[in-house]
């Protein structure tokens, strides 16, 4: 490490933080090289070294052995009349671009800039984010869910108040809870009574005795307060919070609970210093007219109308003060003293159930959000105003923080202390998508070129300019609105300040009116203190036996042909600056001449796998105007001279190596696109063997399934990573290919998997075609390095996602292109005020599909809160979903799956105790009060809990776990709220005259009609399901054929048909493959079909095959796991 030591003072990326570790690079084999100097990063480092770059390759990339030399294998069929193979044609070593060319692109100093409007207060000042109706009818959710009682056979009312009444009901000391307890995750054994459904999702072996405790709270029975779940060491639930410096919290005057129970409440401590019946809706605004929704209404109010009609709230208008259908009258049996639905005494119903219609239903609040949040833009000048829903369709205008497009965070209120973060066990993240597309009515940033000195920055921290600098002293310097700095302006920067202390140059600086903008990063921000070569893109295409005979081969060389014109190019350029190579592989390697000056493209096999090197430099990366003709030549050429072969064995790590090794030569970032088929058996370094086991599914080993089988990979990464070598892998499996072990690189380097079991050539290329063209297409930014900077108080202290990390503060990725996202977790290490509120600075330094080196800086400003109720006003819970998703899903990689979801769920029940106890009013136990921000976080947890990855189905494989698991890692909230709780649309109810979609329904069985059909999506499968009774007429306009029985349901795409009903069906299916990343596969599903049981899989509110809990279900266990925290 000692060669990293090399103290850069004053160079503009990083800060100086202890333990901020240089970039290690290593060889292959994880070894450093020894002797070798790094280069640096230049200006990109702080005091420390943070990213290096190795100095000249050594020993991977050579001239031509001279011994031992590589031979042409024989299982390189030559046809003749093929390419001239030159064995290890050499030539000069490829040069990039003069780095003069890459010096144009936009004219970023005349770059227009419309100066905006004053960011005047919005109609929604950011303290006041209720749009709900008037603070009467703003109450709590308090569903008077008396069939809740779970475990409470006894028909015991629990006391009232107990836990979380008034203070002054707090009966015990804490002292008496302190032993230990079991799982709060209580199974529902028989001697607690009789479950209301029966519900077999992953419980934990308990003691018997938690369900009798329940309901007899008594403060003998085994101790409630600090039980915990089963968990495997070293997996904690999503930490909130929990602080970094030990000193920095002297008590608050609300007494803070001792952290020592995780949020667990214990009745003992119920004398916070949150009132319990504080009077949250006195912050409430005025009720708008326009916003009568409660997407966002209160925590606090009087008591809930015990009919849902009454005082003006509709019926179902939230979806959860549902009344309770016909045959369940009410839910009172259990619990005479808690208040029931209906009037009539309770018969004693032992499937007592509660109405899905009367729990919290997401396609209310996402109907309710729209109406209220849809119509008008929403504006970013206000700190901490919580953004629409992402279901939600609404035009953004950046006035000072950064659109919701680009970040999204759990709160937008953040508790001033660590102790009630950790109170409130909520946590506190961002999910950044620094790259994000945005629609074409909003405008992408604006480059910002501050010339030859570069961007102008804190002198400590080096924090970016951005509108929360305070300029101070005439102008003459600025105050570090993340550090407290003082840093003196540049005279190239200074300005005068107006009677308001604001620069008379405000509204002319992107940097000092707006929440995005990008700079023109100067040579300093650049490895090796040069410019950067425009990136290459590298096609590497499996050419064994099975990718041959599916007419992949052809396929994708065809669509080469075509693709190659339309590679991504920077703003007003003519053509694109990337450069292509091409690459195909069995057990062996061949690479490409294709320089323009030859009339042929040349081959040179490469079979010494074990120590891959590129044999040749110049002709391999081309321009493709210029070689387009040979390029042409070689995709035609390609799948004849391989139509024969034999070859089945693949290797997979040589071909990465191969790849950055040509970008390594060419000096230059990049991505490879790979197409491969198969375990990689073939003897090379990276050979894989089957190590595929059912049988460890809900076992303590079941993690090893996650987990890559070698470490080889995760060393190739980095390489990789050091080179600005992103790799995107194709999959196309006829069987199991380890993608846990495969997608190592393509995760720790940015790229993405796109995966197509069985492909077949008919079903699958209209699926693969446009994923690749989207992929092709898509802006990426490479060889790119993310740093999260954020004002005293908090820290970002943990990173979710597809990258790599050297240190604890850099996210290091190869590339980054716009549907990915970074999901950064904060946590205190001082305290917050309310005044300041918190900042937040993301910024990413990448070079662009021009070679042009870029700063993007996106700046959110926080709210911070005293009053929890604040915090559980300004959640998101969509946002909150994602970060918990992929909390969990990392967790699998070395925790038991059941271990990760008993905490998600002591988790989710301790966030909601923690509302009930110190937010709601005083009421019965036996309700279940839910904040109206996360009245859906029941509902979508639970769709999380059974999602494949933490509780397979019989018909999930080892690989489409392993696939999801990496896929929803770097998803957008927008991805994982359609992907855990897909979007079902009645296609009866479609008006073919009208732009608008028919209203979504609840993913339940018992919502759909045998008449009708329907259309369900979750962004990676659209399936249609046709129910028996559909009219005739209906099966005729959509499916061309004259029944139900001749509808074919191998179809894989609509028949297009010349009548209206069909045109929209299909228009709505094209719009919904529009708004995905990735082109969704499309199931023709009938009624009663055997296909069938693929599409119930996506109804999540019911009960699932694999055992995973009905919404209904789930809730009631949420109940009481609620009341158990609160007893
Ligand atoms: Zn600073």
């Amino acid at each position: 490490m000692s060669v990293n030591q090399q103290a850069h003072t004053g160079l503009p990326y990083g800060q100086p933080q202890p333990g901020y570790q240089g970039y290690q690079q290593s060889g292959y084999g994880g070894q450093q090289m020894p002797g070798v100097h790094h280069s640096q990063y230049g200006a990109y480092n702080g005091p420390l070294p943070g990213y290096q770059q190795p100095a000249p390759p050594q020993g991977t990339l050579r001239a031509p052995p001279t011994s031992g030399a590589p031979l042409p294998t024989s299982g390189a069929p030559v046809p003749a009349g093929q390419p001239v193979y030159s064995q290890f044609g050499q030539g000069d070593v490829q040069n990039g671009i003069a780095t003069s060319a890459v010096q144009m692109q936009r004219p970023s100093a005349s770059q227009p800039f419309i100066p905006g409007t004053a960011p005047t207060p919005v109609s929604q000042p950011a303290t006041f984010q209720q749009y709900g109706p008037p603070p009467t009818s703003a109450q709590q959710l308090t569903n008077h869910m008396a069939g809740m009682q779970i475990g409470s056979s006894t028909s015991a009312p629990p006391p009232a108040g107990l836990g979380y009444g008034p203070p002054t009901s707090v009966p015990p000391t804490s002292g008496s809870f302190t032993a230990t307890g079991s799982g709060l995750y209580t199974s529902y054994s028989s001697s607690q009574g009789p479950p209301p459904v029966t519900m077999t999702h992953g419980l934990p072996p308990t003691s018997l005795s938690q369900g009798l405790s329940l309901a007899q709270p008594a403060f003998s029975g085994p101790p409630l307060s600090a039980q915990r779940l089963p968990q495997a060491p070293g997996f904690v639930p999503p930490p909130c919070s929990t602080g970094i410096g030990p000193s920095s919290y002297p008590p608050t005057t609300g007494a803070p609970r001792p952290s020592t129970m995780q949020g667990s409440q214990l009745p003992g401590q119920a004398l916070t210093g949150l009132p319990t019946s504080q009077p949250n809706h006195v912050s409430s605004p005025p009720p708008h007219p326009s916003m009568s929704g409660p997407a966002m209404t209160g925590l606090q109010g009087p008591p809930p109308p015990t009919h849902p009609s009454q005082s003006g709230y509709q019926m179902q208008q939230n979806g959860s003060f549902g009344q309770v259908r016909g045959p369940q009258p009410n839910y009172g049996g259990a619990y005479p003293g808690t208040p029931n639905y209906g009037s009539q005494p309770a018969p004693p119903p032992p499937p007592k159930r509660l109405d899905p219609d009367s729990i919290p239903s997401p396609i209310q609040v996402i109907e309710d959000d729209r109406n209220n949040r849809g119509s008008e833009p929403f504006i970013t000048g206000v700190r901490g105003q919580v953004p629409p829903l992402v279901t939600t369709n609404f035009l953004v205008k950046d006035q000072g923080n950064a659109s919701p497009r680009y970040i999204r965070c759990t709160s937008y209120n953040i508790p001033c202390t660590s102790d009630m973060a950790k109170q409130s066990q909520v946590p506190l993240a961002a999910v950044i998508k620094p790259l994000a597309m945005l629609p074409t009515d909003e405008t992408p940033p604006y480059l910002v070129d501050h010339g030859e000195p570069g961007p102008i920055r804190c002198n400590r921290c080096k924090a970016y300019m951005c509108p929360f600098m305070q300029f101070i002293e005439g102008g003459r310097r600025f105050q570090c609105c993340f550090c407290s700095c003082v840093t003196e302006v540049p005279p190239h920067y200074f300005q005068h300040l107006d009677h308001t202390g604001k620069r008379v140059d405000f509204y002319d600086r992107p940097e000092l009116s707006l929440g995005s903008y990008e700079f023109l990063a100067t040579v300093s921000y650049c490895k090796n203190n040069k410019f950067p070569n425009p990136p290459a893109f590298i096609f590497m295409i499996d050419v064994s036996y099975n990718a041959v005979k599916s007419g992949l081969v052809r396929l994708i060389c065809e669509e080469l042909k075509s693709l190659l014109d339309y590679m991504p190019r920077e703003g007003n350029m003519e053509e694109s600056a990337i450069r292509v190579g091409f690459v195909t592989y069995n057990k062996v390697l061949h690479f490409y001449n294709v320089k323009s000056s030859l009339a042929q493209p040349q081959m040179m096999v490469v079979s010494d796998v074990a120590d891959m090197f590129v044999p040749l430099l110049d002709g391999f990366l081309v321009n493709v105007n210029e070689s387009r003709t040979v390029i042409v030549s070689l995709l035609d050429q390609i799948p004849e001279m391989f139509a024969d072969t034999r070859e089945t064995e693949t290797v997979f790590a040589p071909v990465i190596q191969a790849g950055m090794e040509a970008l390594k030569a060419a000096e230059c970032a990049g991505k490879l696109f790979i197409f491969h088929t198969s375990l990689p058996i073939a003897e090379a370094p990276g050979k894989l063997k089957n190590r595929d086991d059912r049988k460890l599914i809900n076992t303590d080993k079941e993690k090893t399934l996650f987990q890559p089988q070698t470490s080889f990979y995760s060393n190739l990464a980095k390489d990789c990573v050091a080179q600005g070598c992103c790799v995107d892998l194709f999959l196309f499996p006829n069987q199991y290919l380890d993608v846990a072990t495969l997608g190592v690189v393509p995760y720790q380097t940015g790229g993405t998997i796109y995966k197509y079991a069985y492909f077949q050539l008919e079903t699958d290329q209209e699926r693969f075609l446009n994923d690749l063209r989207k992929d092709v297409q898509k802006e990426v930014g490479f060889d790119a390095v993310m740093r999260v900077r954020t004002s005293t108080g908090i820290r970002a202290t943990d990173f979710f996602g597809a990258f790599y990390m050297s240190n604890t503060t850099d996210v290091e990725l190869a590339g980054l292109d716009c549907d990915k996202t970074i999901t950064v977790e904060f946590r205190h290490d001082d305290k917050l005020s309310e005044d300041s509120g918190a900042l937040l600075q993301c910024a990413l330094l990448y070079t662009n599909c021009a070679g042009q080196r870029r700063l993007r800086i996106h700046n959110l400003s926080l709210n911070c809160c005293t009053q929890l109720a604040d915090l559980y006003r300004n959640c998101e819970t969509d946002t909150l979903i994602n970060f918990l998703a992929k909390f969990a899903y990392r967790g699998v990689l070395n925790n038991p799956v059941k271990t990760v979801r008993d905490t998600l769920i002591n988790q989710c029940a301790q966030i909601l105790a923690c509302y009930r106890k110190n937010c709601a009013s005083p009421s019965s136990a036996g309700q279940l009060i839910l904040p109206e921000c996360m009245k859906l976080l029941p509902v979508y947890l639970n769709c999380v809990l059974k999602s494949d990855v933490l509780q397979p189905g019989a018909e999930v494989t080892t690989d489409d776990r392993a696939y999801i698991r990496q896929l929803v890692s770097s998803m957008d909230v927008a991805e994982t709220n359609v992907f855990f709780y897909p979007r079902l649309l009645p296609l009866t109810k479609v008006d073919v005259d009208s732009d608008t979609l028919p209203a979504a329904i609840r993913n339940s069985e018992e919502r759909l009609s045998k008449g009708d059909m329907y259309l369900l999506e979750n962004g990676l499968n659209i399936f249609v399901w046709v129910g028996v009774n559909v009219q005739q007429g209906l099966i005729q306009n959509l499916f061309g054929v004259s029944s139900f029985n001749h509808i074919s349901s191998t179809l894989n795409t609509l028949p297009v048909l010349e009548n209206p009903f069909s045109k929209r069906v299909r228009s709505i299916i094209d719009m919904f493959q529009a708004q995905r990343s990735r082109y969704m596969k499309l199931i023709i599903v009938k009624q009663e079909d055997k296909l069938e049981m693929l599409f119930k899989h996506f109804l999540v509110e019911d009960k699932s095959m694999s055992g995973g809990a009905s919404y209904v279900d789930f809730l009631c266990h949420m109940h009481k796991e609620i009341r158990q925290l609160l007893s």
